[in-house]
């Protein structure tokens, strides 16, 4: 494998807590002293911009994927090594995605959670095999993971499905645990089925 390409997605706002922001910089910080690579959604407004600012103050490579009309709303960043300004929601995630070897979610909003969401789905039914993380920081994730495993008891979500989703408190942690798996996903991507 080349480079490791992580996709992060996390709020375009910073939240209330202090610890948020932090530790999206701490994720970035991470990213750019392994020398990899970030994929994100291209803003330079809240966590997001945390995250590549911090890849990027680390001496990492960063790629961003913007819609055009979100250019403005999220504060594209102009000091990407890559800022791909595409024409739909749909080409942004999916050029994200692409352009991936492992997914992490961080603290966000109702954006953050479609697309970890849609990636979970993705491996689910096949189009990737590569590893889907989430940071939960401070608990801010805690009553969602609950409530996942709550569907699987309830016999919503297929008992195998669950711990495709690796969540932990512990950026390092998961970093690495992603970075391992992924090095193991060999299927090639098959997003043609989306
Ligand atoms: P949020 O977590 O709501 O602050 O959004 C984080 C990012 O997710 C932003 O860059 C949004 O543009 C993006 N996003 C991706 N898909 C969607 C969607 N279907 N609805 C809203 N935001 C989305």
């Amino acid at each position: 494998m080349s480079t490791f390409s992580l996709c992060v997605y996390c709020g375009s706002k910073v939240g209330h807590q202090p610890g948020y922001e932090a530790a999206a910089r701490h994720v970035g910080t991470l990213i750019g002293e392994r020398g990899w690579q970030l994929v994100y959604g291209g803003g330079n407004a809240g966590l997001m911009g945390a995250v590549a600012n911090a890849v990027l103050a680390a001496g990492g490579r960063v790629v961003g994927v913007i819609p055009k009309s979100l250019m403005d709303r999220e504060h594209g960043h102009t000091g990407l090594h890559e800022l791909h300004v595409v024409d739909t929601m749909h080409q942004r995630k999916q050029m994200m995605a692409e352009r991936a070897d492992a997914f992490l979610a961080l603290p966000g909003g109702i954006g953050t959670f479609e697309e970890l969401f849609e990636v979970w789905t993705w491996r689910q039914l096949g189009y990737h095999d590569k590893p889907v993380g989430l940071l939960n920081v401070e608990g801010y994730y805690d009553q969602l993971l609950a409530f996942l495993d709550q569907s699987v008891a309830q016999g919503f979500v297929p008992a195998a499905q669950r711990p495709l989703l690796q969540s932990s408190a512990d950026a390092v942690d998961l970093l690495e645990r992603l970075a391992r798996d992924a090095k193991m996903a060999t299927a090639p991507d098959d997003y043609r089925k989306i």
